[in-house]
């Protein structure tokens, strides 16, 4: 089949290669120059299964409203603006804060992270794929004993779904990461999970390029979607820059775009930016810097190794799609990284960054078919893009292929947004 995959993130490198090596005549079009740069460039880097709770908690309404007016919160949202998109995501949020509604989503995402990892695994070994990659795990800190309590009742029920998790005290934790011991905030305690892993996605998506190429992928950059068009009730074709496509299938993974381009055709896709911002410094003495990635609840921040260079991301502002670097929104990244990590790197030469996670109101991707049986969707992976981009890729090629996925995907696809 003649497939044209949409965006050129982690997720639609993944499709393209996933979708070539099914064997499909693939073309992927994206707006910039080479892969990964919206995005996918300097996102947390982990691969984080473990990570997988959603967004949307019983306690997220009260913690939301009580952060909603600080510059510098690490969740925030602008009670002020207009926005109609924003507000109906926030009252769909809303309807998926009780208990319930957060089991089954983590129980989706969770299905679809697994998988993840290990297509990730394989694929690497495949392809002999270099990306910064590290298998050491992941650790979890706490600074007070009410939410280390808290996450090793999650860390239980995860451990439910078959995966392994380690809750430590404050010397076991600096006896994993020796490097904590310098850390001017105190730590009380922390949760390994050891199958978890890290890497840079965008060195990933460009060597993944390579790999696609070789299989016979065209990379169509500099291209920009103007518009998905209905032909008639059943099919699609979209306008580029360049002209009109017509393929077989369009596979949409345009992230914080997905939306605004589908509504013309009468699609509803709950997808709305959850800004964060990163940064990445150069190493300056090793054992002052983790070996590992180190997620700080409290602060919403990771902090992960990345060969020589260490890469701190975190924070989410719900204010439509500028893509600008606020300084007060990246001053608490600079601040978390120093507190943990104060001789780790020089903090006056860091590469900020900023990036939209197209986010789903459950936290779940969007992954499945349409209404228009040529358009697929494999999109909306918020937070987890990275995690679950090799997962997604082969879910999406197996139903575009028109074969049965090899995992339950049942609450993932569009229709659980409009039953
Ligand atoms: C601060 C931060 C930290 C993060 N940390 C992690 C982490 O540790 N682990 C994890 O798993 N995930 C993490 N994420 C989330 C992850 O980065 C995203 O989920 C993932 O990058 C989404 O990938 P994507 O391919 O869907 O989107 P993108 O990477 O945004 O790709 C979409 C592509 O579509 C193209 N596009 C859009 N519109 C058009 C158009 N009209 N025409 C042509 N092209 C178009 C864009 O150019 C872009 O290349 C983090 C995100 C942020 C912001």
């Amino acid at each position: 089949m003649k497939v044209a995959v949409l965006g050129a993130g982690v997720v639609g490198v993944t499709t393209a290669q996933a979708l070539a090596a099914a064997g499909h005549e693939v073309t992927v079009i994206d707006r910039q120059p080479s892969p990964a740069m919206e995005t996918s460039f300097a996102n947390g880097g982990q691969i984080s299964a473990c990570h997988a709770a959603p967004w949307a908690t019983p306690h997220m309404p009260f913690k939301a409203f009580s952060l909603m007016f600080r510059a510098d919160a690490p969740l925030r949202i602008n009670p002020l603006r207009w926005d109609p998109a924003l507000w109906g995501w926030c009252l769909q949020f809303l309807a998926n804060c009780t208990s319930r509604r957060f089991e089954l989503n983590m129980e989706r995402a969770l299905r679809i992270a697994v998988y993840s990892r290990a297509m990730l695994k394989a694929l690497r070994q495949r392809h002999n794929l270099k990306y910064d990659h590290s298998t050491g795990g992941l650790l979890y800190i706490y600074h007070d004993k009410e939410a280390l309590a808290e996450a090793a009742n999650l860390a239980a029920r995860l451990g439910g779904h078959g995966l392994s998790q380690m809750v430590l005290d404050h010397d076991q934790v600096i006896a994993e990461e020796p490097a904590l011991a310098q850390s001017t905030d105190p730590i009380v305690g922390g949760i390994l999970s050891p199958e978890d892993e890290t890497g840079d996605a965008h060195t990933f998506s460009e060597a993944l390029a390579v790999v696609a190429r070789q299989q016979n992928v065209t990379f169509q950059f500099d291209t920009h979607i103007t518009g998905i068009t209905a032909k008639d009730k059943y099919t699609v074709s979209i306008e580029t820059t360049i002209g009109s496509m017509e393929a077989d299938a369009f596979v949409v993974c345009l992230g914080s775009d997905t939306a605004p381009l589908l509504k013309p055709l009468g699609l509803s896709v709950p997808i709305y930016p959850a800004k964060g911002y990163s940064l990445t410094a150069e190493i300056t003495d090793s054992e002052a810097a983790p070996r590992r990635s180190i997620t700080d609840e409290s602060r919403f921040m990771v902090i992960t190794r990345m060969g020589n260079r260490i890469r701190a991301g975190g924070t989410a502002e719900l204010a439509g799609w500028d893509r600008s670097i606020n300084p007060n929104r990246m001053s608490p990244i600079i601040a978390g990284t120093r507190a943990l990590f104060p001789h780790a790197a020089d903090y006056s030469q860091i590469k900020p960054w900023a990036g939209l996670r197209p986010s789903t109101p459950d936290s779940v991707p969007i992954i499945g078919s349409t209404p228009y049986e040529n358009l697929f969707l494999n999109t909306g992976h918020g937070t987890l893009g990275w995690t679950m981009a090799c997962g997604s890729a082969q879910v999406i090629t197996d139903l575009v292929s028109g074969r049965t996925p090899e995992i339950d995907i049942s609450g993932v696809g569009l229709d659980r947004f409009t039953r």
